[in-house]
């Protein structure tokens, strides 16, 4: 068995023990990738050099004492929108193509400060703007279990190196969905913490509103002590909050005696793929039997939310991007003839068409005129859903939802109908637009064997709740594993572009 195939914490374990070395760690993460990258291409760029030494110098500190946590040693895949120090970040664009942050993000540097060692960056959606990974400029990422399906997106790349067991676990970012509807295409586990929580100080931005890093990983104790590990107060994000309590991993219990779950009439209707819907429903049944409390309720407004957000993180967007124009860094047009047509050339060709339409969509609703009837109102209805939430809350003490209202598509479907694209966000972008935290788990595969997940949302804050549901879900079953082998891969590779 590979040491792919274990958890981050039971590698670190081993780790710890001395029974693996993190050379021995990270020259696996390193080989499997060389295995099935062919096929899978969840990396945008991989970092052996400075993998391997970083692994001899955590070798030190775990021997010297200095370095003592669960995931000391353990090799981690970082979506490519988070900022590296001295390692290439595009945001799978080719603004970005060339760009090496002299920083890194506070998430990542908590990271390495836990010990745990980059092997990679990984693909995904262009500026996270995506359902697929399929708008990245670097080619698409292939669903490990079925490589003629999409992993999700926009944090497909992350998602599929974990399903794929080319890494332990990595870090995705959420905006509307990005980790957890990925998760569940994939069938890992990913957390999307409340707003806040995880520092976005060198996250580029996308909607800063709405984006959060989290963890993406093959259970619910790594996402939790991975969680413990990215989040922290940090005083160069002003949206930063300082939590009372980091202990996340103190949540997993396998006791969900009288919590109190709701279930969205309005999540569960029109829409919803029947396997997706009788697999979450099966985790209401399984936590039932363990003592909690399951009840339907109207969450109301749904309606609203996807054009309330693409409103909104379209609006973020133009701004955030406008950063992008070929003076201080990033892709410079060739050749221009004075400085706005040096702009205009360098964003017509350094941006791709969701990035471009999303741009125009912001400007627009931003634009005088427009502004009140489009971004305020927008505004208005995140206030309306996060009430909705606050009532909801009030009786429950977490949500139980779909993460997609189906499985990973086929490859090429989804592009050509934006809008088609944008309803599938239906579940996910509410807990975005109300800061709340939500878990993706998986909960079971469909005809085609195409993994489901199931979304636990919580109130703001209240991440210990769903880790705590999520894992006594987990204890009932079996860790499904991408059923896809090694030889697999590079049979179903031959194919490839
Ligand atoms: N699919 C959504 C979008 O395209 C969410 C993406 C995300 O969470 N980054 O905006």
């Amino acid at each position: 068995m590979s040491l792919m195939s274990l958890t981050a914490v039971e590698l670190g374990k081993k780790i710890r023990a001395g029974e693996v070395s993190v050379t021995e760690a990270v020259k696996e993460a390193l080989a499997q990738a060389e295995a099935k990258e062919s096929s899978v291409h969840a990396y945008v760029s991989l970092n052996p050099d400075y993998a391997l030494e970083r692994a001899e110098q955590v070798q030190k500190q775990i021997a010297d004492g200095t370095l003592t946590g669960p995931l000391a040693g353990v090799p981690v895949a970082i979506k490519d929108n988070m900022c590296t120090k001295g390692i290439k970040t595009t945001c799978s664009s080719r603004i970005l193509e060339n760009f090496v942050p002299p920083y890194s993000a506070q998430a990542v540097e908590n990271l390495e400060r836990a010990g745990a060692v980059i092997i990679g960056k990984t693909n995904m959606d262009e500026f996270a703007m995506g359902s697929t990974t399929e708008t990245s400029a670097f080619g698409v990422t292939r669903n490990p279990w079925n490589l003629e399906h999409v992993p999700g997106g926009s944090s497909g790349g992350s998602c599929a190196a974990v399903a794929a067991e080319e890494v332990s676990f990595s870090l995705g970012s959420d905006t509307g969905g990005s980790i957890r509807q990925p998760s569940s295409f994939c069938g890992v586990t990913g957390i999307k913490p409340t707003y806040g929580t995880v520092s976005r100080y060198g996250l580029i931005a996308y909607g800063s509103s709405l984006d959060q890093i989290g963890p993406v990983a093959k259970d619910v104790t790594d996402c939790a002590a991975v969680l413990e590990a990215i989040a922290s107060y940090d005083p160069k994000d002003s949206t930063s909050v300082k939590r009372d309590s980091y202990d996340f991993t103190g949540a997993l219990q396998d006791d969900v005696k009288g919590l109190r779950i709701g279930i969205p009439r309005d999540y569960f209707g029109e829409g919803l793929n029947p396997e997706v819907k009788e697999a979450v429903l099966h985790v209401a049944r399984v936590l039932e039997e363990k003592g909690a409390v399951a009840e339907e309720f109207d969450l109301s407004l749904v309606q609203y939310a996807i054009p309330a957000y693409y409103v909104i993180a379209s609006a973020e967007a133009s701004s955030n991007l406008a950063r992008f124009d070929g003076v201080k860094y990033g892709y410079r047009t060739a050749e221009y003839t004075d400085l706005h047509n040096m702009y205009k050339k360098t964003r017509s060709e350094g941006f791709g068409p969701e990035v471009k339409r999303r741009i125009m969509l912001g400007s627009f609703v931003l634009s005088s005129g427009y502004y009140d009837a489009y971004y305020l109102k927008a505004l208005r209805t995140k206030a309306l859903i996060k009430q909705a939430f606050d009532r909801a809350f009030e009786r429950f003490d977490m949500i139980l939802a779909p993460a997609a209202p189906t499985t990973a598509p086929k490859l090429g479907e989804s592009l050509s109908d934006p809008i088609q694209m944008y309803l599938g966000d239906i579940y996910t972008i509410s807990v975005n637009l109300a800061g709340l935290p939500g878990i993706t788990v998986p909960c079971g595969t469909d005809h085609s064997g195409l993994p489901i997940g199931a979304q636990l949302i919580g109130n703001c804050f209240e991440e210990k709740k769903i880790l705590r549901a999520a894992y006594a879900f987990e204890q009932s079953k079996e860790y499904i594993r991408c059923p896809l082998s090694a030889a697999d891969f590079s049979k179903q590779g031959g194919e490839e572009e």
